[in-house]
């Protein structure tokens, strides 16, 4: 018997998740590997927070909460927004949810007709064209390589968008690039969507805090007030402190917008978990040391890996702006052979070769919508990152 819906067996489950898995498989099994497949800080939040959900459950705050989010946390988002990005929303224009992912997942399920295009400039986070597509949806993936700096400029928008177009999707810093986008680079894409005025943006902003050298973070909603009223930020609490477990994220928009959201989340999920609302809460108003140390660490071990990949020539790499990954190209190695005479025929049999014979385990840009890459997270010990350079070094070298 079949179970699974048209829409949910066109997609599958989240690949750097089902490659985390396979190595972590491999390491019960006794192996030495170094896990560098999935994004997340490899480090516990700040100590309040962990405080916080402690106090909320022994006072009891453990109801349903507000579909939307709860009052108390949405105005430290409305503060966030205002106080970090410049940007001013009232309470009513924000919203919270399980994790940046559910947002898209409401965004979508609450706005796309069967058919609707949604622009996914690529290489592009894993889940964007699959969410899309569960919701009927058609992901629109524009291609922009390591020569476009991996940002869409406007003149591929602009050849993107049809009479079909309903969102743009935008991340930055992105994951898996690192690329960030300049306010000219964003204001740019403004003037394309200007001559398109059914075009909605989502900025998908998760990584803001995770800055790795000079460039600095600019919100899409500052670049572009002009596109406020068809414009989501949306950004979470996941990685900035590292809080993946928590699965808090939230958004920013025009309150017909948001409220459909909130609508969405009251027919599924009922509300975000309070406890973690509470925790969410904390460290968004508790003390941002923790978010400037965390950047910092990343930004050291992206040097770490620079300085490691920088004399491998085969391998093609532009590091990262922001966010905690590497993104490599391993184009010129595809066709090569290894000792046994196998070929190395494309990006999954790379990763698969680097799992398999060196211990590394990297997600393969196909599952990015970028073939002929793959992606290390950094969030690893200094030790592991040197370590896992090192492995894919003699990867490289052992190639005939
Ligand atoms: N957006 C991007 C670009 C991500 O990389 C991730 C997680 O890897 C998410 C969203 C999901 O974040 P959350 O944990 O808030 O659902």
């Amino acid at each position: 018997m079949t179970f699974e819906n048209k829409r949910a067996a066109a997609i599958e489950s989240s690949a750097s998740m089902a490659i985390a898995m396979a190595a972590r498989k491999l390491a019960a099994e006794g192996r030495d590997i170094i896990d560098l497949s999935l994004g997340e800080p490899d480090f516990e939040p700040p100590a309040h927070v962990a405080d916080a959900a402690c106090a909320a459950i022994r006072k009891g705050r453990i109801r349903y909460g507000v579909p939307a989010g709860m009052e108390s946390l949405r105005q430290a988002i409305v503060e966030k927004f205002r106080v970090e990005n410049r940007l001013h929303y009232a309470v009513d224009e924000v919203m919270v949810a399980n994790g940046a992912k559910q947002i898209l997942f409401d965004v979508f399920l609450a706005t796309l007709e069967s058919g609707d295009e949604v622009v996914v400039p690529t290489p592009c986070w894993v889940s964007y064209g699959d969410i899309v597509a569960l919701h009927g949806g058609k992901p629109v993936y524009v291609a922009c390589g390591p020569e476009a700096g991996f940002k869409i400029s406007a003149e591929r928008l602009e050849a993107s968008i049809t009479p079909r177009t309903r969102w743009l999707m935008l991340n930055s810093p992105s994951n898996p690039t690192g690329a960030i986008y300049s306010a000219e680079e964003y204001r740019a894409i403004a003037a394309v969507l200007a001559r398109h005025p059914d075009v909605l943006v989502v900025s998908d902003e998760i990584y803001e805090h995770i800055l790795l050298g000079a460039a600095p973070f600019v919100s899409f909603g500052e670049a572009c007030p002009e596109l406020r009223e068809r414009t989501l930020i949306v950004n979470g609490v996941s990685k900035a402190y590292a809080m993946t477990g928590w699965r808090v994220g939230y958004a920013a928009g025009p309150k017909a917008l948001i409220s459909a959201l909130g609508k969405m989340q009251s027919q599924s999920v009922s509300s975000v978990s309070t406890v973690a609302q509470a925790a969410a809460l904390a460290a968004l108003t508790g003390d941002q040391a923790f978010v400037r140390r965390a950047s910092g660490t990343f930004a050291a071990r992206a040097k770490i890996v620079a300085d490691r990949l920088a004399v491998i020539p085969e391998l093609g790499f532009t590091p990262p702006d922001g966010a905690f990954y590497a993104f490599i190209g391993v184009q010129k190695l595809l066709g090569r052979r290894t000792a046994a005479g196998e070929v190395i025929a494309d990006d999954t049999a790379f990763a698969s070769r680097l799992l398999h014979a060196f211990g590394v385990s990297s997600v393969p840009g196909a599952a990015f919508g970028a073939p002929g890459f793959i992606r290390l997270s950094i969030a690893a010990s200094d030790r592991e990152l040197a370590g896992a350079c090192e492995r894919l070094a003699a990867m490289v070298g052992s190639l005939a």
